[in-house]
């Protein structure tokens, strides 16, 4: 019998009443190992009102006190991590170790988030006048929703509730349907490290419960991960109904290559930067784009042996470098993808399709594909394809691999490969893109600094996590008093200037 996933709502569990309900598939075997229920309007709403319930309580625990339940937190689950990781790798399909590794990331947010007491401190001004102070508060929001992808069912939902738990905010969580698992035991973990019921809840399901969560009056703000169009459609009716939003979309990462680079680097950075996570990741590099025909030869030569030799197989696997993709209908698309290429006229290098691995001929693999002359009018270069698939796309000069970069239409992240500090400098600072490397080649940003993209990849002003994370989840309010020295007499009819 396969398990049952239903919500997590004022503190404990609770079944799906909808009906409705969705298979979660081991990706390595092709197997359901569990139905998550899908919820209705209804019950989001109950959901809803158990954190609006919680709010007041939350809000007046000291912020030493809320960091103290997350330092609890953070404890449990560094207790839990190897069960976290193997409900990752279960789910997702990612190797172990990068399941690990992905705990880890949004492990640091909670670090940061266990800061709160500094970060929410606000600003104080004494004399802004004769006997007038003035300071600026933080306050939390109240109700707050996290909508998140398949691609990292730990890391993503922890760029956003630790902080604005922090902050005093009460938390809905709409985990991505594919891998409900792991947001279901965080909330038992954080339930366990001391929050109080209905401060953070987990609602399953898919559109009709994101719906509620952008149009119910009670929802103050909306934190979003996943596809553009999702993101867009997600940015633009939850603004309409007055919530502060932030919705990060997709992304197609470039690498530029320049002549100078350390070749043996670049393929090596290469090597991860597009079939880690077997290119499930927004900050995936799936473009490298090579100045000049020499780079570009020598770089292949490098990359399609490995590439060739790619150690695909089984998350669990300790052999594996990379795993399956996260469902059937994702590698029939995929695979799609690679067709269009050769269709398109590209080069396939490497043909990663049709691959089986002996012993688990049901899961959702695809070996690592390489495309050489890809052009920027082919679909390949144009769409976010979300798997194993490098194009090369070969330039002439910096100038044309810049050019290239800001006329697509995501700016998640990019890097150079370069020993010139020169172009680098350059790049980093004329690049219309939210997150650069120099010599690294995904450059996810610390906990303590804010992770965003630029143009498509982001709608909203406020990047996740870090200072921006701690702005999104507050809002601010500036108080002024005077006291009596201060006080003049009389009654003054002229804009309060002070002298
Ligand atoms: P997705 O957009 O399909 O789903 C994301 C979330 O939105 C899920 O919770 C899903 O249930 C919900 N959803 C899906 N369709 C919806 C609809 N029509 N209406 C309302 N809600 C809907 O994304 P995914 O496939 O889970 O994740 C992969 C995508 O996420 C990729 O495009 C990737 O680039 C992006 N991503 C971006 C970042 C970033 O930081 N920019 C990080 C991780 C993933």
């Amino acid at each position: 019998m396969t398990q049952s996933i239903g919500h997590f709502v004022n503190g404990q569990q609770v079944a799906g009443s909808s009906g409705r309900q969705s298979a979660v598939y081991n990706p390595a075997s092709g197997e359901v190992t569990a139905h998550v229920a899908l919820a209705s309007r209804d019950e989001t709403e109950q959901a809803i009102a158990a954190a609006q319930a919680a709010f007041a309580g939350w809000s007046a625990v000291t912020p030493l006190n809320r960091a103290r339940v997350l330092f609890r937190f953070k404890a449990l689950c560094d207790q839990h991590a190897a069960e976290i990781s193997a409900l990752i790798t279960r789910e997702h399909g990612k190797v172990l170790s990068d399941a690990a590794g992905e705990l880890a990331r949004g492990l640091e947010v909670v670090e940061f988030a266990c800061g709160i007491p500094h970060l929410q401190k606000g600003e104080h001004s004494k004399d802004v006048g004769r006997g007038v102070d003035s300071w600026s508060e933080m306050q939390p929001l109240g109700v707050v929703a996290g909508i998140t992808p398949f691609n990292f069912p730990a890391m993503v939902p922890m760029w956003m509730f630790p902080i604005a738990l922090a902050c005093g905010n009460t938390f809905i969580l709409k985990p991505s349907e594919r891998d409900p698992s792991v947001p279901m035991l965080l909330a038992e973990l954080l339930k366990e490290a001391g929050l109080p019921d209905g401060v953070f809840n987990v609602v399953n399901g898919d559109r009709e419960a994101v719906d509620t969560l952008l149009t119910d009056s009670r929802v103050q703000a909306v934190s979003f991960v996943g596809s553009t169009p999702v993101a867009e459609y997600i940015y633009a009716t939850a603004s309409r109904h007055g919530k502060r939003v932030q919705a990060l979309g997709g992304a197609k990462n470039h690498m530029v290559i320049m002549p100078d680079a350390d070749m043996e680097q670049a393929a090596n950075a290469l090597m991860g930067a597009a079939f880690g996570s077997a290119g499930e990741r927004c900050m995936a590099i799936s473009v490298a784009v090579c100045v000049g025909d020499a780079v570009a030869d020598q770089l292949i030569e490098k990359l399609k042996p490995r590439i060739e030799n790619l150690k695909v197989g089984p998350g669990v696997d300790e052999e594996a470098e990379m795993g399956p993709l996260v469902t059937r209908e994702h590698l029939q698309r995929v695979s799609a993808y690679v067709d269009s290429g050769i269709a398109e006229g590209a080069k396939l290098v490497v043909d990663g399709r049709n691959h089986t691995v002996a012993g688990a001929e049901g899961g959702f693999f695809i070996g690592g594909c390489l495309f050489d002359q890809v052009k920027p009018d082919m679909t390949i270069y144009r769409e976010e394809i979300f798997g194993p698939v490098l194009s090369v796309v070969r330039v002439e000069d910096f100038d044309t691999a810049c050019k290239l970069i800001n006329d697509h239409e995501f700016g998640n992240g990019t890097a150079i490969f370069t020993r010139d500090g020169d172009a680098a400098r350059q790049f980093a600072h004329s690049i219309q893109v939210g997150m650069v490397g120099i010599n690294v080649p995904i450059p996810v940003p610390m906990a303590f600094h804010s992770f965003g993209g630029w143009k498509r990849s982001l709608f909203g002003p406020l990047h996740m996590h870090g200072p921006d994370g701690v702005r999104f989840y507050t809002r601010m309010k500036t108080i002024t008093a005077r006291w009596p020295t201060g006080i003049r007499s009389g009654a003054e009819f002229t804009m309060p200037v002070m002298k």
